[in-house]
Protein backbone atom coordinates (compact mmCIF):
# COMPACT_ATOMS: atom_id res chain seq x y z
CA UNK A 1 0.00 0.00 0.00
CA UNK A 2 1.78 3.01 -0.95
CA UNK A 3 -0.36 6.00 -0.60
CA UNK A 4 0.33 10.17 -0.74
CA UNK A 5 -2.36 12.52 1.40
CA UNK A 6 -2.07 16.22 -0.59
CA UNK A 7 -3.72 19.03 1.12
CA UNK A 8 -3.28 22.33 2.84
CA UNK A 9 -1.70 22.67 6.17
CA UNK A 10 -4.37 22.03 8.52
CA UNK A 11 -6.74 19.77 6.66
CA UNK A 12 -6.18 16.82 8.88
CA UNK A 13 -3.62 14.99 6.96
CA UNK A 14 -1.28 14.10 9.78
CA UNK A 15 -4.74 12.63 11.80
CA UNK A 16 -5.83 10.85 8.83
CA UNK A 17 -1.83 9.26 8.10
CA UNK A 18 -1.67 7.90 11.71
CA UNK A 19 -5.57 6.11 11.29
CA UNK A 20 -4.62 5.00 7.88
CA UNK A 21 -1.07 3.73 8.96
CA UNK A 22 -3.11 1.86 11.66
CA UNK A 23 -5.39 0.37 9.78
CA UNK A 24 -3.10 -0.92 6.81
CA UNK A 25 -0.20 -1.95 8.91
CA UNK A 26 2.15 0.46 6.86
CA UNK A 27 4.34 3.49 8.67
CA UNK A 28 2.79 7.06 8.75
CA UNK A 29 5.88 8.82 7.59
CA UNK A 30 6.15 13.08 7.69
CA UNK A 31 8.71 15.10 6.72
CA UNK A 32 7.57 17.36 9.06
CA UNK A 33 7.98 14.94 11.76
CA UNK A 34 11.34 14.11 10.69
CA UNK A 35 12.46 17.56 10.80
CA UNK A 36 10.92 19.01 13.96
CA UNK A 37 12.55 15.54 15.56
CA UNK A 38 16.28 16.92 14.21
CA UNK A 39 15.80 20.39 15.25
CA UNK A 40 14.37 18.74 18.80
CA UNK A 41 17.95 17.16 18.60
CA UNK A 42 19.75 19.90 17.68
CA UNK A 43 21.36 18.19 14.54
CA UNK A 44 22.56 20.38 11.32
CA UNK A 45 19.45 19.07 9.49
CA UNK A 46 17.41 21.02 12.41
CA UNK A 47 19.12 23.84 12.23
CA UNK A 48 18.96 24.36 8.66
CA UNK A 49 15.30 23.30 8.74
CA UNK A 50 14.20 25.38 11.46
CA UNK A 51 15.02 28.76 9.36
CA UNK A 52 12.31 27.65 6.42
CA UNK A 53 9.66 26.19 8.48
CA UNK A 54 9.66 28.91 11.19
CA UNK A 55 9.40 31.29 7.81
CA UNK A 56 6.48 29.34 6.73
CA UNK A 57 8.77 28.65 3.54
CA UNK A 58 9.52 25.21 2.24
CA UNK A 59 12.88 22.69 3.33
CA UNK A 60 15.26 23.10 -0.15
CA UNK A 61 13.89 20.12 -2.26
CA UNK A 62 17.98 18.46 -2.25
CA UNK A 63 17.69 18.22 1.40
CA UNK A 64 14.14 16.80 1.80
CA UNK A 65 14.23 14.35 -0.95
CA UNK A 66 17.25 13.00 0.61
CA UNK A 67 15.91 12.12 4.06
CA UNK A 68 13.18 10.80 2.38
CA UNK A 69 15.09 8.34 0.54
CA UNK A 70 17.25 7.26 3.91
CA UNK A 71 13.93 6.64 5.58
CA UNK A 72 12.19 4.86 2.25
CA UNK A 73 15.81 2.46 2.79
CA UNK A 74 13.96 1.27 6.11
CA UNK A 75 12.76 -2.19 6.13
CA UNK A 76 9.03 -1.50 7.60
CA UNK A 77 8.74 0.83 4.19
CA UNK A 78 9.18 -2.32 2.22
CA UNK A 79 5.25 -3.12 2.04
CA UNK A 80 4.27 0.30 1.27
CA UNK A 81 3.84 3.57 3.30
CA UNK A 82 1.37 6.59 4.14
CA UNK A 83 3.52 9.55 3.08
CA UNK A 84 2.36 12.99 5.14
CA UNK A 85 3.59 15.99 3.97
CA UNK A 86 6.03 15.18 0.99
CA UNK A 87 5.94 15.61 -1.85
CA UNK A 88 5.36 19.42 -1.97
CA UNK A 89 6.70 20.13 -5.05
CA UNK A 90 6.96 18.82 -8.84
CA UNK A 91 10.25 18.76 -8.58
CA UNK A 92 9.90 16.65 -5.51
CA UNK A 93 7.25 14.45 -7.06
CA UNK A 94 9.52 13.49 -10.02
CA UNK A 95 12.24 12.25 -7.77
CA UNK A 96 9.80 10.46 -5.61
CA UNK A 97 8.46 8.58 -8.80
CA UNK A 98 11.74 7.67 -10.31
CA UNK A 99 12.79 6.67 -6.39
CA UNK A 100 9.81 4.28 -6.69
CA UNK A 101 10.55 3.09 -9.99
CA UNK A 102 14.10 1.80 -9.12
CA UNK A 103 12.29 -0.08 -6.67
CA UNK A 104 9.71 -1.49 -9.28
CA UNK A 105 6.75 0.28 -7.69
CA UNK A 106 4.87 3.04 -7.71
CA UNK A 107 2.00 5.35 -5.99
CA UNK A 108 -1.36 3.63 -5.45
CA UNK A 109 -3.45 6.60 -4.46
CA UNK A 110 -2.88 10.89 -4.01
CA UNK A 111 -5.67 11.51 -1.49
CA UNK A 112 -6.38 15.15 -1.92
CA UNK A 113 -8.12 16.28 1.56
CA UNK A 114 -9.79 20.02 1.12
CA UNK A 115 -10.89 22.92 3.40
CA UNK A 116 -11.17 26.12 3.39
CA UNK A 117 -9.03 28.54 4.19
CA UNK A 118 -10.97 29.75 6.79
CA UNK A 119 -11.71 26.74 8.53
CA UNK A 120 -7.47 25.93 8.09
CA UNK A 121 -6.88 29.17 10.49
CA UNK A 122 -9.42 27.97 13.09
CA UNK A 123 -8.00 24.49 13.20
CA UNK A 124 -4.05 25.70 13.50
CA UNK A 125 -4.75 27.48 16.48
CA UNK A 126 -6.16 25.05 18.52
CA UNK A 127 -3.78 22.14 17.19
CA UNK A 128 -2.10 20.31 19.90
CA UNK A 129 0.68 17.77 18.87
CA UNK A 130 2.62 14.70 19.72
CA UNK A 131 5.94 13.99 18.93
CA UNK A 132 5.09 10.50 18.23
CA UNK A 133 3.27 11.97 15.19
CA UNK A 134 -0.40 12.44 16.42
CA UNK A 135 -2.99 15.28 16.33
CA UNK A 136 -5.12 16.66 18.47
CA UNK A 137 -7.78 19.35 18.66
CA UNK A 138 -8.78 21.50 21.90
CA UNK A 139 -12.51 21.33 20.32
CA UNK A 140 -13.17 18.13 17.71
CA UNK A 141 -10.25 16.12 18.39
CA UNK A 142 -9.37 15.71 22.33
CA UNK A 143 -7.26 13.29 23.77
CA UNK A 144 -8.31 11.24 26.73
CA UNK A 145 -6.08 12.98 29.10
CA UNK A 146 -6.12 16.78 28.99
CA UNK A 147 -2.55 17.43 27.13
CA UNK A 148 -1.24 13.76 26.95
CA UNK A 149 -1.09 11.69 23.69
CA UNK A 150 -3.43 8.91 24.03
CA UNK A 151 -1.13 6.73 22.58
CA UNK A 152 2.31 7.31 23.99
CA UNK A 153 1.75 8.80 26.93
CA UNK A 154 3.89 12.13 26.12
CA UNK A 155 3.05 15.58 27.02
CA UNK A 156 1.66 17.85 23.78
CA UNK A 157 2.92 20.96 22.54
CA UNK A 158 1.66 23.84 20.33
CA UNK A 159 4.01 23.99 17.00
CA UNK A 160 5.73 27.23 16.92
CA UNK A 161 4.75 27.48 12.78
CA UNK A 162 1.03 27.60 13.96
CA UNK A 163 0.74 30.94 14.51
CA UNK A 164 -1.28 32.90 12.50
CA UNK A 165 1.18 34.75 10.80
CA UNK A 166 3.09 31.69 9.79
CA UNK A 167 -0.11 29.98 9.01
CA UNK A 168 -0.79 32.52 6.53
CA UNK A 169 2.79 32.25 4.80
CA UNK A 170 2.46 28.51 4.56
CA UNK A 171 -1.52 28.88 3.21
CA UNK A 172 0.52 30.82 0.08
CA UNK A 173 3.73 28.72 -0.03
CA UNK A 174 0.72 25.88 -0.62
CA UNK A 175 -1.24 27.94 -3.45
CA UNK A 176 2.30 28.55 -4.89
CA UNK A 177 4.23 25.55 -4.48
CA UNK A 178 2.30 22.59 -3.94
CA UNK A 179 -1.32 23.06 -5.32
CA UNK A 180 -0.25 22.11 -8.91
CA UNK A 181 0.30 18.89 -7.46
CA UNK A 182 -3.42 17.99 -7.53
CA UNK A 183 -3.58 18.58 -11.44
CA UNK A 184 0.03 16.81 -11.34
CA UNK A 185 -1.43 13.46 -9.88
CA UNK A 186 -5.14 14.01 -11.84
CA UNK A 187 -3.34 14.00 -14.90
CA UNK A 188 -1.72 10.73 -13.66
CA UNK A 189 -5.11 9.20 -12.92
CA UNK A 190 -3.92 8.58 -9.19
CA UNK A 191 -5.74 11.50 -7.61
CA UNK A 192 -9.26 11.45 -5.63
CA UNK A 193 -10.78 13.91 -3.75
CA UNK A 194 -12.14 14.04 -0.10
CA UNK A 195 -13.93 16.63 1.58
CA UNK A 196 -11.69 17.28 4.81
CA UNK A 197 -14.56 19.22 6.54
CA UNK A 198 -16.57 15.38 7.66
CA UNK A 199 -15.90 14.32 11.14
CA UNK A 200 -12.30 12.38 10.76
CA UNK A 201 -13.22 8.67 10.98
CA UNK A 202 -16.01 9.33 7.92
CA UNK A 203 -12.87 10.58 5.99
CA UNK A 204 -10.77 7.65 7.18
CA UNK A 205 -12.81 5.31 6.05
CA UNK A 206 -13.84 6.96 2.81
CA UNK A 207 -10.07 6.99 1.76
CA UNK A 208 -10.09 2.98 3.29
CA UNK A 209 -13.16 2.36 0.98
CA UNK A 210 -11.37 4.07 -1.91
CA UNK A 211 -8.47 1.47 -1.49
CA UNK A 212 -10.50 -1.31 -1.60
P1 LIG B 1 4.14 19.71 8.11
O1 LIG B 1 4.28 19.13 9.47
O2 LIG B 1 3.96 18.68 7.04
O3 LIG B 1 3.11 20.80 8.05
O4 LIG B 1 5.55 20.42 7.78
C1 LIG B 1 6.04 21.50 8.56
C2 LIG B 1 7.05 22.29 7.77
O5 LIG B 1 8.16 21.46 7.44
C3 LIG B 1 6.55 22.84 6.44
O6 LIG B 1 5.84 24.06 6.59
C4 LIG B 1 7.86 23.01 5.68
O7 LIG B 1 8.57 24.15 6.12
C5 LIG B 1 8.65 21.79 6.14
N1 LIG B 1 8.38 20.63 5.24
C6 LIG B 1 7.69 19.50 5.54
N2 LIG B 1 7.62 18.68 4.48
C7 LIG B 1 8.27 19.30 3.48
C8 LIG B 1 8.54 18.99 2.11
N3 LIG B 1 8.07 17.85 1.55
N4 LIG B 1 9.25 19.89 1.38
C9 LIG B 1 9.72 21.01 1.92
N5 LIG B 1 9.48 21.39 3.19
C10 LIG B 1 8.77 20.56 3.97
Amino acid sequence: MRMILLGPPGAGKGTQAANLSMALKVPHISTGDIFRANIKEGTPLGVLAKSFIDAGKLVPDDVTIGIVELRLAQEDCKNGFIMDGFPRTIVQAEMFEKMLAKQHTGVKLVANIFVPDELIIKRMSGRRMCTCGRTYHIENNLPKVEGICDACGKPLYIRDDDREETVIQRLKTYDEQTSPLVEYYRREGLLKDFDGTKPIQVTTQEILDEMK
